[in-house]
């Protein structure tokens, strides 16, 4: 907590050089799409907010301005003057505020409201299709452990900080990634034909699911995370790595199969 305060300092002109692009490009681009995404927006949009993999371009408009103002809260958060993002290196596991997190291999953390902390006393809270409201006045600094200072993370817990996010589901993007460069290598070696069967199994995962089959809670560990992520439905608009998701693949991040 000591050393923390200069890093804090730091942190604050090191998110400015993350945020301007990004956080520019990915609304600019909602924008400009008429409400009728197309192209990489929509590959984007499918990707970061698996229900839209069953509605049709046409009919994602209606949801773009949630989406757009989700953005605009977290733009004008990270640019207000007090905006505090503080680095606080690698904590220990038993660390009080990252404990509080809820996990203790988190990469960033933002303190629960009052009315966070009110509404986990009901355990069915998440199960809920009923979004939260985007002003609960979360307050205090943006925490990053060192493995959280990339933009991904930033953008993450800002969602949180100044939106009022929930973690109804961490995004599956590095597994599949990882899935996909596995699945090119073999059919690279094998053919194309040998690994059919396999790529459709895989692809068979990345389809929305009925939301009634959310667990509830955020799954941590294979196959319960994937499977949740794709059956979050319209929470997916409250889900904070939803946000890091497609701000990271609208302006560029590869883009899992799908
Ligand atoms: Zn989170």
């Amino acid at each position: 907590m000591r050393a923390q305060e200069t890093r804090a300092d730091q942190a604050t002109h090191d998110q400015a050089r993350v945020r301007p692009q990004k956080m520019s490009a990915a609304p600019a681009m909602l924008n400009s799409s008429g409400g009728t995404p197309s192209g990489a927006l929509l590959q984007a949009l499918r990707s970061a907010f698996p229900l839209f993999r069953t509605v049709p371009p046409q009919q994602i408009g209606q949801f773009l301005p949630r989406i757009a103002e989700v953005l605009r809260r977290v733009r004008t958060g990270l640019d207000s003057q007090g905006a505090q993002i503080a680095l606080v290196g690698q904590t220990s596991a038993f660390d009080l505020g990252a404990r509080g997190a809820g996990d203790a291999g988190v990469a960033g953390w933002v303190d629960p409201s009052a009315q966070d902390l009110m509404a986990r006393l009901n355990p069915n809270h998440m199960k809920s299709e009923d979004l939260p409201s985007m002003d609960p006045g979360r307050g205090g600094p943006i925490n990053l452990r060192e493995d959280g200072e990339v933009a991904w993370y930033v953008i993450h817990e800002a969602t949180h900080r100044f939106a009022g996010t929930l973690d109804y589901q961490y995004s599956s993007y590095d597994h599949e990634l990882q899935e996909d460069a596995a699945q090119a290598g073999l059919a690279g070696a094998l053919g194309q034909a040998a690994v059919a069967d396999q790529d459709a199994e895989m692809l068979g995962r990345r389809v929305a699911r009925d939301p009634a089959t959310y667990t509830g809670q955020n799954g941590t560990a294979r196959p319960l995370r994937q499977e949740n992520w794709y059956a979050m439905g319209r929470r997916a608009l409250m889900n904070a790595d939803s946000y890091a998701h497609f701000v990271m693949t609208a302006t560029g991040s590869p883009i899992p199969r799908g």
